[in-house]
């Protein structure tokens, strides 16, 4: 979605309400498509003394298998964006928090995209006790005991199992 700046640069105190969502379903990653429900973002686009600034939350619903026992299980992401608006940036080394909008208008789904890849848990848990896969029987331990025993257990496996954890 593009979204069309008009005169915010030089209108001080203008504002641009964003109340959007976007569908990522299609979006894929590490050969899932983890975005199934829309993503929402609430903010504002808004020219405050001269400085264009975007400020936004966004949330949305990230589901994927778990790292412990591999069942899907979804968890809400919520972050903050905050970026600076420009329409040409003199020094190359300071692009961090900003956006460059030469043509006064700005992709929003690019922008939002790029944040929620950023912020997807380093660890998803369908539950912060979730026991994981048995390492002799690969059986899912959250549903029910195996017979293993802890000396009959698959090297193989049990390296698995340790990089699961
Ligand atoms: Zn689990
Ligand atoms: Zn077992």
């Amino acid at each position: 979605m593009i979204i069309e700046l008009g005169n915010i640069f030089v209108a001080d105190g203008s504002i641009i309400e964003l109340d959007l969502d976007f569908n990522f379903d299609d979006v894929e990653y590490y050969g899932i498509c983890p975005f199934n429900e829309k993503v929402v973002l609430k903010g504002k686009i808004s020219n405050h003394a001269g400085l264009v600034t975007l400020n936004g939350n966004v949330r949305c619903n990230y589901t994927a298998p778990c790292d412990r026992c591999g069942e899907i299980c979804s968890e809400m992401i919520d972050f903050d964006i905050n970026y600076t608006l420009v329409q040409k940036l003199d020094n190359d080394d300071e692009k961090d928090g900003f956006i460059i909008v030469s043509e006064k208008k700005i992709d929003i789904d690019e922008v939002v995209l790029a944040d929620l890849i950023l912020n997807v848990p380093m660890k998803h848990l369908c539950n912060d006790d979730c026991k994981g896969l048995c390492a002799g029987c690969g059986k899912n331990l959250n549903h029910a005991n195996c017979e293993c025993k802890e000396d009959n257990i698959d090297p193989r496996l049990a390296a698995l199992k340790q990089l699961l954890d």
